[in-house]
């Protein structure tokens, strides 16, 4: 996203980045920069630059994820009330209320008090009632993080490793729970050879002797698609490569063992179309054209992955036995993909702006997360909780009426019934998958159509705690169970 020397600071390079600024927005980017400038004078960073090139450059971050000049500003000064001597007062006599929030919201994520374990759950904690709170105080967060990361070498040894690890269980995990692949890329990129060194340099060598398709052979394809799509009347906006970056080709690594010929999508071609209709419409023109390499075909248009994400990915065989990846997606799912919830808070003028409701239903999950916390007394049950409900992989199953619900992997109709509602959750009396009654207990796939029969009379047995994958199922069997006699159905089930 951005190099990591910020030697020019001129608020042109953040007015170029957004063209259709206003005088008014301009002068208030301006603003921001002088008084930040003026707050930090004299402090040093760690590389012996001005402590200004640092809130500059997260302004710039924020910039290049097309926030809105609030937010711009904000992140500017996210440092001025924790670091320096300006109140809270004096900033919101210069820049109003709402400002001055954001930039408060910062400093108190800001602030940790606690070490290892605890220190990551307090943080997540923090993350969420602020996420729940202004969305915006997150994102200008990551990017303070994302300049951070990229000139963590600057910090001292001992304190790299938990900086960097931090960054990859902590802020890269949010930036994709909120869409934004590439700042998620950029900070994983970032933090992977200070927290795995070793295999940093075991996933660079194996990327160098991947030998994947060159750049002759692509752009060959490239001339060719373009062309055929052209005969075919397909509009397309434009061909762009990408290349897998380290972090996730890692992680990709390791599920296949470290198995690199598993790997096809090293490098991978995208199309972007103006509709939905060119997208499947490319789609089988590249089919006729190329021959498509057999289960490699996702259509993420009709089912899309958890953060939202959309596309339609197929591999080819481009000749002389190279295999190619091509993605094919419309302008705004690449602006989703690539900036997530960022796309729907920018500027008025760039993209599509969504109302606070569509937000708010998009966030949605932080509410959840932070209803439910509040019930965990204990740091660790926080934290398993979290890793298993809100970070593990989802799969996505339709209700009869074609609504998707998605859940972690390994749930069942139990969780389905409970995600809905607890009242049909506390009256299963029986589900179907796909049109066939199945045992409760049956665990779901993705596409599954899940019909819950319920009875007023039926209720929770205590085995379906076992038979429950999710969190909150779970939760409330317990508390149907404790509820309403407890004691006779422990006898019962004994
Ligand atoms: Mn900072």
């Amino acid at each position: 996203m951005s190099p990591n020397t910020f030697s020019d600071t001129n608020p042109e390079r953040i007015f170029a980045l957004l063209p259709k600024l206003t005088q008014k927005n301009k002068d208030l980017i301006t603003h921001a920069c002088e008084f930040a400038k003026m707050a930090h004078e004299g402090q040093l960073r760690n590389s012996g630059e001005p402590y200004y090139n640092h809130v500059f450059a997260t302004g710039v971050n924020l910039a290049i994820l097309k926030m809105d000049t609030d937010t711009i500003a904000a992140g500017i000064m996210h440092d001025v009330l924790e670091d320096t001597k300006v109140t809270e007062e004096e900033m919101t006599k210069e820049f109003g209320e709402h400002i001055t929030k954001l930039v408060q919201g910062v400093t108190k994520l800001g602030k940790l008090r606690y070490s290892g374990m605890e220190r990551h759950v307090e943080s997540l904690r923090k993350f969420f009632i602020a996420m729940a709170d202004d969305i915006r105080v997150v994102i200008i967060k990551l990017c303070d993080r994302l300049h951070n990361i990229q000139t963590l070498q600057y910090v001292k040894p001992e304190k790299q490793k938990r900086i960097a690890l931090e960054t990859i269980e902590l802020h890269a995990r949010l930036a994709d729970r909120l869409g934004m692949g590439r700042l998620k890329a950029e900070l994983e990129d970032a933090a992977f050879p200070f927290v795995y060194p070793e295999e940093y340099k075991k996933t660079v060598e194996l990327f160098n002797s991947l030998n994947p398709i060159s750049e002759e052979s692509t752009e060959i394809v490239v001339k060719k698609l373009e062309d055929e799509l052209n005969i075919f009347d397909v509009h397309i906006e434009r061909i762009d490569s990408r290349i897998k970056h380290l972090y996730s080709l890692w992680q990709k690594l390791k599920r296949y063992k470290m198995d690199s010929t598993k790997i096809y999508d090293v490098v991978a071609l995208r199309i972007i179309v103006p509709q939905i209709a060119d997208c499947y419409q490319a789609l089988g023109v590249i089919h006729g054209l190329y021959r498509p390499v057999p289960g490699r075909f996702k259509d993420y248009i009709a089912v899309p992955k958890p953060n939202g994400y959309q596309s339609l990915h197929t591999t080819i065989f481009s000749g002389d036995g190279d295999t190619l990846e091509i993605q094919i997606r419309t302008k705004e799912m690449h602006q989703e993909a690539e900036y997530g919830i960022a796309s729907h808070l920018g500027y008025k003028e760039v993209g599509k702006n969504v109302s606070e409701q569509e937000l708010k239903k998009k966030i949605s999950w932080t509410k959840d997360l932070l209803e439910w916390q509040k019930d965990v007394e204990h740091h660790k049950d926080f934290l398993s909780n979290l890793k298993t409900d809100f970070f593990q992989n989802r799969v996505f199953v339709f209700t009869p009426k074609g609504d998707v619900v998605d859940l972690p992997e390994g749930s069942s109709a139990i969780d389905f019934a409970y995600s809905i509602h607890s009242k049909i959750g506390d009256h299963i009396s029986g589900a179907k998958i796909n049109g066939k009654l199945v045992p409760l207990e049956t665990t779901l796939k993705n596409r599954d159509v899940i019909e819950i029969e319920v009875k007023e009379s039926a209720s929770p047995k205590r085995k379906w705690i076992d038979m429950a994958r999710t969190t909150i199922a779970k939760r409330k069997i317990r508390q149907y169970i404790k509820e309403n006699g407890g004691l006779i159905d422990k006898f019962l089930t004994r």
